[in-house]
């Protein structure tokens, strides 16, 4: 019986780990995410740095007290705040 379980378990984490991949296969395929990331309609902010549009949720952000900055990336926001500084 715990061998039972214990094959189950590994069938499900197998069967998790293979949708994972075909998800990502999917993803790669059609350019769009199946997790249910919205990829249009989604409020893009510019980088002033470099002029890249990053989404708010995944770009690195400074504060200036009264507003939030958004960067692509951490080397964008170090320069910016060496410029600003
Ligand atoms: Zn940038």
């Amino acid at each position: 019986m715990l061998r039972f379980v214990l094959v189950l378990i590994l069938v499900v984490l197998a069967a998790r780990t293979f949708w994972r991949v075909v998800d990502g296969i999917i993803e790669g395929v059609t350019g769009r995410s199946t997790t249910g990331f919205p990829s249009r309609g989604v409020q893009m902010v510019r980088d002033p740095v470099c002029g890249t549009f990053v989404v708010p949720d995944r770009a690195v952000t400074l504060g200036d007290g009264r507003r939030r900055i958004f960067f692509c990336s951490t080397v964008c926001r170090d320069s910016y705040r060496a410029r600003t500084a």
